[in-house]
C-alpha cells in the first residue's frame, strides 16, 4: 500500500498497480513499454482485435503498423493517467482525483480535502 497526496489534495490511499500488467488495462494516452525493450510506446488507439479472439491491436506512437498482441500479454506500465470520483471516507462527499496510476496505483480510499 503506498500514500499520495496530489497538490489539489484530497488524501488518497492507493494500491500500487501490479508490474507487469496485463495489456488489456491499457488505454488511449497511456504510456508503456515491453518486459524485454525498455522503448516507451504511447497508445494512440486500442480495439479488440475482429479475427482473433483474446487479441488486442493497439496502434502506439511512432509506428505505422498496429501491433496485434495478446489482452494478457505483459506490460509495463509508465504513465497511465486517469480521473476518479470517489466518496470521502468520513464525509461521503464525491471528490474528484487525477492520478496516474502507474506512479500513483490504484485508489482504495480517499478522504477530501475539509478534514
Ligand atoms: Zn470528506
Amino acid at each position: 500500500m503506498q500514500h499520495s497526496e496530489p497538490a489539489t489534495t484530497p488524501f488518497v490511499i492507493t494500491n500500487p498497480l501490479p508490474d507487469p500488467l496485463a495489456a488489456s488495462k491499457l488505454q488511449v494516452g497511456d504510456t508503456f513499454a515491453f518486459p524485454e525493450d525498455p522503448t516507451p510506446l504511447t497508445v494512440l488507439s486500442a480495439r479488440a482485435d475482429s479475427h482473433f479472439n483474446g487479441f488486442l491491436l493497439l496502434r502506439v506512437d511512432g509506428s505505422d503498423l498496429p501491433l496485434c498482441i495478446r489482452e494478457t500479454e505483459d506490460v509495463r506500465p509508465l504513465r497511465m493517467p486517469r480521473t476518479f470520483h470517489l466518496p470521502c471516507v468520513l464525509c461521503g462527499e464525491v471528490t474528484r482525483s487525477d492520478l496516474d496510476l502507474a506512479t500513483n496505483g490504484e485508489p482504495r480510499l480517499l478522504v477530501c480535502a475539509r478534514h
